[in-house]
């Protein structure tokens, strides 16, 4: 293992990027601004492996933030990918593999009874929230800080601390108007559901805050909340569907939403993601009714048949085995920090973890926002990078190890980890 990685095509594809597009990256959290130093380049992805321009490699838990389970490059998923592409890469008029990912996805997630297929989870939501508003005829939304529901408008809210609020524009370029409708309120508490809410958004698990499982009895509060108020409630399983389990993690935490929305894993690496529920809600959506939403290329035959490939991959073992050995590396890394004397919380559900540089449990957003302000995890991150780990480079995000993250990469990270705490807790 190198420790002297240079990175020096990486840092002329910056220069270069920097001069095309805006800070130099499509998506800002791969610019490395909360961790510091700039990005690497990346040449192929291998598995659990990354292999950067300058020949660096990297065990990879980033994975295309979960959208890779079975690994970079999957035979399976490369070979339907190909031959795929052979047919014609997108017609814009319905094809049988849509009606097959469809199909599998339902019958997956008992109660998800119609489905339709969009390109991104920002998409996904977006639909979401135009349905629910279509279906009760209300304006209102509500969500939580510290979830993540993609970038449109309505959804780009911050709340104030504490308690639910009427939300303010998160950024820039979001008019005041556009989350006038948008209520912000804790993750972890259920809060006060009225008749003017037409739907509650919700991560069943929050993996935008690093992981923040939900606290026995919140789920099923909401579910309560909604239909006393006649609201609907949707499950944003854009990270955690098809990811913990074989479907949604509604049977996980035994709540059922109204509504779902899913991407990442089920478009096997491809722009696909998904919005479905009951058949009353749903059959809203044009052409059976009144409320529009299209794209040029949803359903995608590409990413349909990666989606398929994925699908057809994943057996109930797999999970057990993928959630077995995240198990050790949470233990190991776990073990890691406390062998440093850091204080660490590393918390885990299934095949999903993260790691919080705080000395209590993370229950929402503030306290997320309290470990990332310790300002521990950029310089675990640089010490992991260098050791050939590539974590989230931001303290928001979750790890996710693939099923190609065998029993050598988790001992590996574990042992670099061991290595990179005491290095950072050294006086
Ligand atoms: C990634 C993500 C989204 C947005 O999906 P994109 O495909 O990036 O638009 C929405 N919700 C959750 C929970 C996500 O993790």
């Amino acid at each position: 293992m190198s420790t002297d990685r240079t990175r020096q095509r990486s840092a002329a594809l910056f220069d270069r990027a920097l001069g095309v597009i805006p800070g130099g990256v499509n998506s800002p959290v791969r610019a490395f601004a909360a961790v510091g130093g700039d990005p690497f380049f990346v040449e192929r992805g291998e598995g659990a492996y990354l292999v950067d321009v300058d020949g660096n490699r990297y065990v990879d838990y980033v994975q295309s933030w979960g959208a890779s389970i079975l690994g970079h490059a999957h035979p399976a998923v490369v070979e339907a990918v190909q031959q795929a592409a052979v047919k014609g890469t997108t017609f814009g008029a319905p094809t049988e593999d849509e009606v097959r990912l469809a199909g599998e996805i339902e019958a997956a997630v008992p109660g998800c009874e119609l489905l339709r297929l969009v390109s991104s989870g920002t998409e996904a939501l977006m639909t979401a929230v135009r349905v629910a508003r279509g279906f009760t005829g209300r304006d209102r939304i509500l969500i939580f800080s510290g979830c993540y529901h993609g970038h449109s408008d309505a959804l780009l809210a911050a709340g104030g601390s504490g308690v639910a609020t009427l939300g303010l524009p998160a950024s820039a370029g979001v008019p005041a108007g556009a989350v006038a409708d948008t209520v912000v309120a804790p993750y972890n508490v259920v809060p006060q559901i009225d008749d003017r809410i037409a739907c509650v958004l919700v991560e069943p698990a929050a993996a935008n805050m690093g992981l923040v499982a939900p606290a026995e009895g919140f789920l099923a509060g909401l579910r309560e909340a909604c239909d006393a108020a006649g609201a609907l409630l949707c499950f944003d399983e854009v990270i955690t569907g098809f990811r913990l389990r074989r479907g949604s993690a509604a049977e996980l935490v035994g709540v059922r939403p109204d509504l779902w929305c899913f991407g990442k894993v089920v478009g096997g690496g491809l722009p696909l993601a998904a919005v479905g529920g009951r058949r009353d809600v749903m059959e809203v959506l044009a052409p059976l009714g009144p409320v529009y939403q299209a794209g040029t290329l949803s359903g995608n035959p590409l990413a349909t048949a990666a989606g398929l490939a994925v699908l057809a991959e994943l057996s109930d073992q797999d999970y057990e085995e993928l959630a077995g050995r995240v198990a050790r590396l949470a233990a190991g890394l776990a073990g890691a920090f406390a062998d440093a004397g850091l204080a660490a919380e590393v918390p885990r559900l299934r095949s999903l973890l993260s790691v919080f540089f705080s000395s209590a449990p993370v229950r929402d957003y503030e306290g997320a926002r309290a470990a990332a302000d310790t300002g521990v995890y950029p310089r675990f991150f640089n010490a992991m990078l260098e050791r050939g780990i590539a974590l989230a480079p931001s303290p928001y995000e979750v790890a996710f190890p693939s099923l190609a993250h065998g029993e050598e990469e988790i001992e590996r990270t574990i042992e670099a980890a061991t290595a990179a705490a005491r290095e950072i807790a050294a006086p």
